[in-house]
């Protein structure tokens, strides 16, 4: 009786597969690259569980990689003795996607092929690489340690389904046999292999073995064949940097990440004292799709003594530092280390602070380059990742406060984030006695708030703030070199008091005149009415009382559905302006109601709050606009 099931994929990953087919054509050899570093981290997981269980090693001493081609048959392939997989274990791994951050991440495709091409980039193909050569893929696999007779066999052609059986497989691990497209012959070719082998997968640390003919003594190919190891094989982080070059660097990181372009820097350093230690980290270029993600998973791999422990080692590097890829292996922790004992470990807690340090180190030399062009690239992909680091790393707070940039109202200053705080308190005149923001929904909405104009009048720079991180990371820090960060849409702005000492005593009651009108008129919709010097162009703006939080802040956690207290603003009007002058020569009640209501919600839209009656306020807009056509 056939013991041959069929299974359809899970449909996103057919999706997967139509897709990374077209976009990885121009990349196809990067197929070997993925099947050899899921056979080395076979092999590295077969070597850590045999660490406390050594008849999983079935009495094979050495560990290995081998890549067979067949001309005739036209098929390619990889054998490891690794780990291997049960058959449940292949149907979770192979036929299906997991990680939830994937299936978000093809739900972003917009199916524009050149678009999407660059995505997939950022995106672990691994396994399913394979289908951009071979037509068929069979794979056979035996979990170590279990029954000879019960390893499985998938096959699959690519494209709804796959089929699964229980057969016998002597040795354990697994074999992946490619039958090739019609066009894919280039493949089957000694020197091309090896040329893809050596210069993807020189630094993978177990051998890679390709057969050889023998020659005679005259030098001529005979029958005979002996297995050949085709790459390095020592582990790339362990040899000298003076030795390594950046090509090799690169297909490191590109091995480790799954990435196409090469890494924006690269951290390579050994540790000798009371700590032994080698760190190999790499800064991407471009952030990952699920860099957001809650579930994301880390990029660094732990080794100890050379023996691979795990993926996404959290423990090594803070939350805000999850953008960095690459290796840490210890000489210090025990084999047997588990994720909980990292959490609490002392080695751990200081690989990482020094590791924070070297990162931040190598960020700040990119920021000081006489042409900061990769720290510019850096800060669009990561800087909302400083930023939380302010709010994470209070030991680094400092550093990482001087990395910051931000758009600003100075003259040179665009949409793209460029200026420090440095370059702002530089640029601050002896008497100011604050560093000034504005936060708002977009750069727009805080570029053109009215809040804005008294400070476009005098010339003081604002530092204008869009990113949703911004109200975490003002009220995180507060203060920079000694000054303040400090909301221009504060109600307490004092150092602008000084434009009223000059106000004569009775234009100082009448100002008091018209605030108790329009106070009296809008009721407890404000907490007061204010005549203001802040604005020059605008008749009126919202601002918080003091001690309440950002109007912005309050939208930002209303969004989040979070309770907050019913907070009131503070009007404030521009009395040189000439709606509010037609206002204050009002006596009718209900006339003066509708203006002031009418300024108090365009203030409110102006702010972007979300007016409660919108209807009304067109009502009354219309109303007024009839009075005078
Ligand atoms: P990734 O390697 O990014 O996890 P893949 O699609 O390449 O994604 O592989 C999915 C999973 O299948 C791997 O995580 C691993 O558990 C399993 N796998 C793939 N190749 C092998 C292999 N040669 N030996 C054992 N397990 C494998």
């Amino acid at each position: 009786m056939s013991n041959t099931e069929t299974h359809a994929f899970q449909t996103e990953v057919s999706q997967l597969l139509k897709l990374m087919i077209h976009a990885l054509y121009s990349n196809k050899e990067i197929f070997l690259r993925e099947l050899i570093s899921n056979s080395s981290d076979a092999l590295d997981k077969l070597r850590f569980e045999a660490v406390s269980n050594d008849t999983l090693t079935e009495g094979e001493e050495e560990l290995s990689i081998e890549i067979n081609f067949d001309k005739k048959a036209r098929t390619i392939s990889i054998l490891d003795n690794g780990i291997g997989m049960t058959r449940d274990e292949v149907v979770a791994n192979i036929g299906t996607i997991a990680n939830s951050g994937t299936k978000k991440f093809l739900e972003t495709l917009s199916g524009d092929q050149a678009k999407d091409s660059n995505l997939i980039g950022q995106f672990g193909v691994g396994f399913y690489a394979s289908f951009i050569v071979a037509d068929e893929v069979v794979l056979t696999t035996r979990r170590a340690g279990d029954d000879k007779s019960s390893a499985t066999k998938w096959v699959s052609q690519g494209e709804g389904d796959f089929t699964l059986e229980t057969v016998e497989k002597e040795s354990k691990g697994t074999e992946i046999v490619l039958h090739l497209k019609k066009d894919m012959d280039e493949f089957l070719d000694e020197y091309r292999l090896k040329t893809i082998i050596t210069t993807y997968s020189d630094h993978i640390s177990f051998p890679i073995k390709m057969w050889k003919n023998e020659t005679d003594d005259e030098g001529k190919e005979t029958d005979k064949k002996t297995l050949e190891q085709v790459n390095k094989a020592t582990a790339l982080w362990l040899q000298a940097k003076s030795n390594i070059k950046k090509e090799e660097y690169k297909n490191f990181y590109q091995t480790l990440s799954h990435d196409f372009e090469e890494p924006l820097a690269t951290i390579h350093n050994r540790v000798e004292g009371t700590l032994e230690y080698t760190s190999l980290f790499f800064i991407p270029k471009k952030a990952p799709f699920d860099l957001y993600d809650r579930d994301r998973r880390y990029g660094l791999k732990l080794y100890v003594k050379r023996v691979f422990i795990m993926d996404d080692a959290e423990n090594l590097l803070p939350a805000y530092l999850r953008f960095v890829r690459g290796v840490v292996d210890s000489d210090d922790l025990p084999l047997n280390v588990s994720r909980e004992i990292l959490q609490s470990n002392k080695v751990v807690t200081k690989i990482r602070s020094a590791s924070v340090k070297r990162i931040l180190g190598t960020i700040e030399k990119l920021a000081k380059a006489k042409k900061p062009d990769n720290f510019n690239l850096f800060w669009d992909q990561f800087g909302n990742l400083m930023k939380e680091g302010i709010v994470e790393d209070f030991a680094n707070k400092e550093k990482i406060s001087k990395l910051l940039r931000f758009s600003t109202t100075d003259k040179d200053s665009t949409n793209e984030p460029r200026v420090s705080l440095e370059n702002y308190v530089d640029r601050m005149a002896k008497e100011q006695k604050a560093i000034y923001y504005i936060t708002a929904d977009s750069y727009a909405a805080a570029s053109g708030s009215p809040h804005l104009e008294i400070f476009r009048k005098k010339g003081i720079e604002v530092i204008l703030l869009s990113e949703k991180i911004d109200e975490w990371l003002v009220s995180h820090l507060t203060e920079f070199d000694g000054k303040s960060l400090k909301s221009i849409t504060s109600a307490d702005l004092e150092e602008f008091s000084e434009d009223e000492k000059d106000l004569s005593e009775d234009d100082k009651k009448s100002r008091e005149k018209l605030s108790e009108k329009v106070k009296t008129a809008l009721g407890d919709l404000v907490s007061d009415v204010q005549m203001t010097s802040r604005l020059t162009g605008s008749p009126a703006c919202v601002v918080s009382a003091s001690g309440d939080m950002s109007a912005h802040m309050a939208r930002m956690m209303e969004q989040m559905g979070q309770a907050i207290p019913q907070q009131k603003p503070v009007l404030e009007l521009n009395p040189s302006h000439s709606l509010v002058k037609k206002l204050e020569s009002f006596s009718d009640d209900a006339k003066v109601k509708q203006w002031s209501l009418f300024l108090l919600e365009q203030a409110q839209l102006a702010e972007g709050d979300q007016l409660e009656n919108p209807a009304e306020f067109i009502k009354r807009m219309n109303g007024l606009l009839s009075e005078v056509v």
